[in-house]
C-alpha cells in the first residue's frame, strides 16, 4: 500500500478579479494555502484551504505543517487518517481552523489515492464524471441596485444562467429593490439566488423572507446565524422562497442537526468545511436519506467530482478564486460544466504564478 511520504503547506494572497462586500464584510483577495502530499509512490496529492482572511494565512500553514507529523509514514486511507485526526481533535475541537486543516488533508489524501487508482476522483468514489448545472457566484456583493444590475449582466454573459445575489442592505425595501433591478436586467430566463450571510435576526429575516416573496428568487441563504437552525426554521415556516444553508456546517454531525430541525429546504456544504470528501460522502448519505437537494460552496475543482456522487444533487457554485495560481481551469458552457479529465480532482499548480502570489 503507497504511504505518505511528506505535507507541504505553502500560502498564496491572490487578487480577486471581482472583490466580493457581503452583509458579513468583504473579500478582496483569496487567501489560500496550497497543500502537496507526496506518496511513496512518487505522486502526489493537492489540495487548497481557503482561509476567508490573510490573517489566518500563516497559522494555517503551521497548523497543516505540525498536523504533516500525524500522517507521514502513514498508509494512505482517507477513513482511517480521518478517523485518527478526529481522535486526536477530540479536545481541541475539529472546528474553525482545525476543522479547515483536517479538510484540506482529507482533499489531498482522496486525491492521491484517485492519482494512485488512475482514475478521477468522480470514478474512485463509484460515480463517473457527468455534466452538471452550475452557477456564477462571483461578485453581486452589496453594490447597490444599479450597479448590482450592470455587474449581473456580465456575470450572465460568461457563459451561465443562473447567479447569486447578496442582500442585507440597510431596509427591506431595498433588497427588494435590488432584486427587481438585477430581474430586469437579465430577464426571466435567468436562475436568481440570494445570500444574506448571516446577517439578520429571526424577526427581520422573517419580515424580508415575507417582502420578498414575489421577487423570482430560487432561494435564499443563510438568513440568519448559521448554526441557529431553530432560527432558521422559523424564517422558513413563513417564507415561500426555499431556505438554503450549509456552508458553514463543520461535519455531518451538523448537517443532521440541521434536517433534525427543519432548518433548509436545500443543503450545500463546503468541503473545506464539512471534514473534506470524508465529511462530504457522510453528509450526503444523511441527505439522501430525507430527500435533501444539496448544492456546493466554493471548491468547485472538487464539488464538481462530489456532487457527481450526490445522490440528490442539485447545484455547483462557481467561483474563480483559486484560478489565478491553477494551470488548467474548468470549462463552462450553457450554465454546465463537468470534472476535468485525467486522474484525482485535477489541480495543478501554476508554479510561477504561486511564487508571484506567494504569501510572506
Ligand atoms: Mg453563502
Amino acid at each position: 500500500m503507497t504511504k505518505i511520504l511528506s505535507l507541504t503547506a505553502r500560502p498564496v494572497l491572490v487578487p480577486m478579479r471581482r472583490p466580493l462586500h457581503t452583509a458579513s464584510g468583504a473579500v478582496t483577495d483569496a487567501p489560500l494555502v496550497l497543500i502537496d502530499i507526496q506518496g511513496d509512490n512518487g505522486l502526489v496529492g493537492k489540495s487548497y484551504v481557503f482561509c476567508y482572511t490573510s490573517a489566518a494565512l500563516r497559522s494555517m500553514t503551521a497548523l497543516l505543517t505540525d498536523f504533516a507529523d500525524w500522517i507521514v509514514g502513514e498508509d494512505l486511507s482517507p477513513f482511517m487518517i480521518e478517523e485518527d485526526i478526529q481522535k486526536r481533535l477530540r479536545l481541541l475541537g475539529a472546528q474553525g481552523m482545525t476543522g479547515m486543516a483536517l479538510s484540506g488533508i482529507d482533499m489531498a489524501l482522496w486525491d492521491l489515492l484517485a492519482k494512485t487508482q488512475g482514475l478521477p476522483l468522480a470514478k474512485l468514489l463509484g460515480g463517473k464524471p457527468m455534466e452538471l448545472p452550475v452557477y456564477n457566484s462571483k461578485g453581486l456583493g452589496i453594490m447597490g441596485a444599479e450597479k448590482a444590475a450592470a455587474e449581473a449582466i456580465e456575470l450572465v454573459a460568461e457563459g451561465f444562467d443562473a447567479i447569486k445575489v447578496r442582500l442585507g442592505y440597510p431596509t427591506a425595501k431595498d433588497d427588494v429593490a435590488v432584486v427587481a433591478a438585477v430581474r430586469a436586467a437579465v430577464g426571466p430566463d435567468v436562475r436568481l439566488f440570494s445570500d444574506y450571510n448571516q446577517s439578520l435576526s429571526i424577526t427581520e429575516a422573517r419580515v424580508r423572507a415575507i417582502a420578498l416573496k414575489d421577487s423570482t428568487l430560487d432561494w435564499i441563504e443563510e438568513p440568519v446565524r448559521f448554526d441557529d437552525y431553530k432560527g432558521h426554521a422559523e424564517v422558513r415556516a413563513v417564507s415561500e422562497i426555499p431556505i438554503q444553508t450549509g456552508e458553514n456546517c463543520w461535519g455531518p454531525h451538523e448537517a443532521a442537526k440541521a434536517f433534525e430541525a427543519g432548518a433548509c429546504d436545500y443543503f450545500m456544504p463546503d468541503v473545506g468545511k464539512i471534514g473534506g470528501v470524508t465529511g462530504w460522502m457522510r453528509s450526503v448519505s444523511l441527505a439522501e436519506a430525507v430527500g435533501m437537494p444539496i448544492s456546493s460552496h466554493l471548491y468547485p475543482e472538487f464539488s464538481v467530482h462530489l456532487l457527481c456522487v450526490t445522490p440528490t444533487r442539485h447545484w455547483l457554485e462557481y467561483v474563480d478564486w483559486a484560478e489565478p495560481v491553477l494551470a488548467n481551469r474548468m470549462q463552462i458552457e450553457n450554465g454546465k460544466t463537468q470534472p476535468l479529465d485525467g486522474p484525482g480532482a485535477g489541480l495543478e499548480w501554476d508554479e510561477q504564478a504561486v511564487e508571484r502570489y506567494k504569501f510572506t
